[in-house]
Parts: structure tokens; C-alpha cells; sequence
């Protein structure tokens, strides 16, 4: 059976290949980060920007200098009031040429690029021991208009592609070496308990907020703050959406980028009134740093959400 498993999987990925040479004939496809042009088996980066991609490896530690500045952030507007410690977790620096990777998501709709990234976020995700109970995951949403006219949420592309990492994480853990988890590619192993589910619909953004661009911190807090609701339906819904939301042990909400942890702590306080869960944070990428009075310097070529 295994030998036949392992044939289909030789002739799929020979047809896949034959079909990406076709296509790059046609239209080669470039390195998101240093923009030569990728080989036949190169996905999104070439080799050499691959091997130095600054990944955070938040993973590795429930404390980590991320989850340190959410919690400095919760502390900040919840005062001594007591509360579990969020994880937090970034899969890469955003920066130098690398800022590249969460712009094709956002600005330039490279889904493909996104659910890629997502994936390798699930995965090292995953495989953290203080992962393993999350049991629901929520994008931080774009108000609809903006939703409308992007035609995606690149918060969302990623949430999917961490959720399905954990759902494949649970039901086989590939071995190192097998043809889903080809040494060189993701030496990540991730073997995980929970199932989460992912929940788009469980918050909305009420308020369509002005560009983030050149606003202090505190700015930035001030015009986020209240912008996101659990929608009044579920609120008003006896049955499921609300239950999934107070019977939650562990709530993930993923962003793109994570600059100052505003808007993520928008959605943490809108979603505590309804839960006593635990809610962490996972992003693409992460400003480094504590900027203290304006993060104009790290940002000047971000627009809003
Ligand atoms: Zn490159």
C-alpha cells in the first residue's frame, strides 16, 4: 500500500514540476526578497535568501521578548487586574529586504506567498508544548469596505494556514526525510494535540480607522481602541458561536505584522468581556524593538490595515 502511496506521490510531483517549468516559461516567477529569478524547484525564495530568512524562533519559549511586550501592552491598559499570560510568537524580523514577505501578502495579493508563510508559522506553532490547547483561531479582521476592496483579509489567508497546520500536525507528524517534509525544506516536525478551529466571523471591525502611518504609539492605541466587536448576532445567539467563544480554553489572534501591538490588544479587549480563555498572539512578521514615542522610523512605508 505504501509503495503505491509513494508512487502517486512521485507522479503528482513530477506532473506539478513539469507544469511549473511550462509556466515559467512563459512568466518566471521572482525571488520575493532579492527578486532573481526562482529555479524549478524553489518556492517564493531563492535558496540563498531562504537560508537566511531572520526567523524569531518565538516558538522556542513561552517568554520571549514578543510576549514580554503584548503583556507590557495588557498591563498598560488592564492595570493589576489578574490575568493569564499571553504567548506570543512572529515567525520572522520584519526587516531589510525581508519586509518583502509580509508585503506581497498584504499589498501585492500573493495568497499563494501567504498561505506558504502561514504554513511554516502553523507549523513551528505546532510544535511548541504551550501551543497545544489552543482551540480556536481569529484573524484580526479589515472593516468591510477595505475587506471589499482588497477582496481578501491577509490576516485571515494566514489564520487558515495556521489552522490547517495544526489539523495536519494532529493527524500525521511526517517523518523527517518523507516526501511531505523534505529535509532542506522545513526541518519543523510538528506534532500537535489540538485541532483549532478558525473563526473569521467571531469579531468584526465595527470602525474604519484613520492610516497607522507616522501616529506616535499612544496615537495608535487611541484610534484602534474600540474599533473591533464580537458581531451582534453572535452576542445575541443563545446556541454555538457564543458557547465557542466561553468555552474556549486557549484563543490564538493572528495579524500580519505585529508594529506596536495595538490593534492586537483592540481585538484582545473585545473579545474578553465574552471569555475567560487564554488569548495569544501570532504574527508573519514583527517590528523588533520597543519603540517608545513614534514608530514613524519602522513604518514609513506602511499603510493601515
Ligand atoms: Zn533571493
Amino acid at each position: 500500500m505504501n509503495r503505491w502511496k509513494d508512487l502517486l506521490y512521485e507522479w503528482r510531483d513530477e506532473l506539478l514540476l513539469r507544469a511549473r517549468a511550462l509556466a515559467d516559461l512563459f512568466m518566471p516567477r521572482p525571488c520575493l526578497v532579492c527578486g532573481r529569478t526562482l529555479g524549478l524547484r524553489e518556492q517564493h525564495l531563492c535558496l540563498s535568501c531562504a537560508a537566511d530568512v531572520p526567523y524569531t524562533r518565538h516558538w522556542l519559549q513561552a517568554h520571549n521578548p514578543l510576549a514580554d511586550r503584548f503583556n507590557a501592552v495588557l498591563e498598560r491598559h488592564r492595570g493589576t487586574e489578574p490575568m493569564d499570560y499571553a504567548y506570543a510568537a512572529a515567525l520572522l524580523y520584519y526587516k531589510g529586504a525581508y519586509r518583502e514577505i509580509p508585503r506581497a501578502l498584504k499589498y501585492h495579493a500573493d495568497l499563494a506567498a501567504g498561505r506558504h508563510f502561514g504554513t511554516l508559522l502553523g507549523r513551528r506553532l505546532a510544535s511548541a508544548p504551550h501551543f497545544q490547547d489552543i482551540d480556536l483561531i481569529i484573524p484580526v479582521p479589515l472593516h468591510w469596505t477595505r475587506r471589499w476592496s482588497r477582496g481578501y483579509n491577509q490576516a485571515e489567508i494566514l489564520a487558515q494556514a495556521v489552522a490547517d497546520a495544526f489539523s495536519s500536525a494532529s493527524t500525521s507528524a511526517p517523518v523527517p526525510g518523507s516526501r511531505e517534509n523534505p529535509v532542506g525544506q522545513d526541518p519543523i516536525v510538528p506534532q500537535s494535540q489540538s485541532k483549532p478551529t478558525c473563526r473569521p466571523d467571531l469579531l468584526v471591525r465595527a470602525r474604519r480607522t484613520r492610516t497607522q502611518t507616522r501616529l506616535t504609539v499612544e496615537q495608535k492605541a487611541r484610534n484602534v481602541a474600540s474599533a473591533f466587536q464580537v458581531p451582534e448576532r453572535i452576542l445575541h445567539s443563545q446556541e454555538s458561536p457564543r458557547s465557542v467563544l466561553a468555552s474556549a480554553r486557549h484563543i490564538l489572534l493572528i495579524d500580519d505584522t505585529f508594529t506596536t501591538g495595538a490593534t492586537l490588544y483592540a481585538c484582545y479587549a473585545a473579545l474578553r468581556p465574552y471569555t475567560s480563555a487564554r488569548i495569544s498572539i501570532a504574527t508573519l512578521a514583527a517590528v523588533e524593538g520597543t519603540p517608545k514615542t513614534s514608530i514613524t522610523f519602522a513604518t514609513e512605508t506602511f499603510k493601515s490595515n
